[in-house]
């Protein structure tokens, strides 16, 4: 049977990095290597692709399959990454996490699989930079969902803006050292994309 979840879920995300592939890049193409929007729309659209076989998995299992997508599909950093983060998240356990603190420990074994892959943390301009406090966000939001979901969106927000001005560490856009400041992190964007995305879905938008 076919996962009403895992299937908006899919559809939503796919749809929201479709629509800003021409903002990933430019914002690749200020601090990278212009290819941001292009690796994760290629990998949406490849999870989007096999939708009918990952919506019928347990939930542990789709994400798991969804994360093995992104990998086999992206050649970029990202692929690898995101992948990593959602195989991680899937091998959490097979049914889908119930409430937001449940949410906030599934993300939190992702971004310790990003980092491990990664070999980076907060404060390196990345993806992790969106992600850690969208999780801490989900921790202290308490037990209503719409009150977790406006904090998660809300964190995401905030920590992108935040990543202008940082200077990175990890990722091509080290290599441009102080001049990668001023510029937000093209991995933070998807991220805070995709979190929003999530939400929408989680809030029946
Ligand atoms: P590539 O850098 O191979 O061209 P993408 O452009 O698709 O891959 O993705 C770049 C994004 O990946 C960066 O903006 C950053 O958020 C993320 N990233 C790159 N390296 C790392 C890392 N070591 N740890 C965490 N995130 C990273
Ligand atoms: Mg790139």
């Amino acid at each position: 049977m076919v996962d009403l979840l895992l299937g908006a879920l899919i559809e939503r995300c796919t749809a929201t990095i479709v629509a800003h592939e021409n903002e990933l890049t430019g914002l690749d193409q200020a601090i990278g290597d212009g290819d941001h929007g292009i690796n994760m729309k290629r990998g949406f659209q490849a999870i989007r692709a096999a939708e009918a076989e990952i919506a019928a998995m347990p939930f542990g299992a789709a994400l798991h399959k969804a994360g093995m997508t992104l990998v086999m599909s992206v050649g970029g950093a990202s692929g690898p990454l995101y992948g990593s983060l959602l195989m991680a998240m899937g091998k959490a356990g097979e049914t889908a996490p119930g409430d937001a603190a449940a949410v906030a420990q599934r993300l939190a074994d992702g971004i310790e699989a990003v980092k491990r892959r990664g070999k980076s943390d907060v404060g390196a301009k990345t993806m992790l930079d969106v992600l850690v406090p969208v999780c801490d966000a989900l921790r202290s939001s308490g037990g209503d969902p719409g009150a977790a979901s406006a904090a998660a969106r809300h964190a995401a927000d905030a920590a992108l803006e935040a990543t202008r001005a940082m200077k990175a560490t990890k990722g091509r856009a080290s290599f441009l050292g102080d001049r990668s400041v001023g510029h937000l992190d093209p991995g933070a964007r998807s991220s805070a994309l995709l979190v929003n995305a999530v939400c929408d879905v989680v809030e029946g938008r």
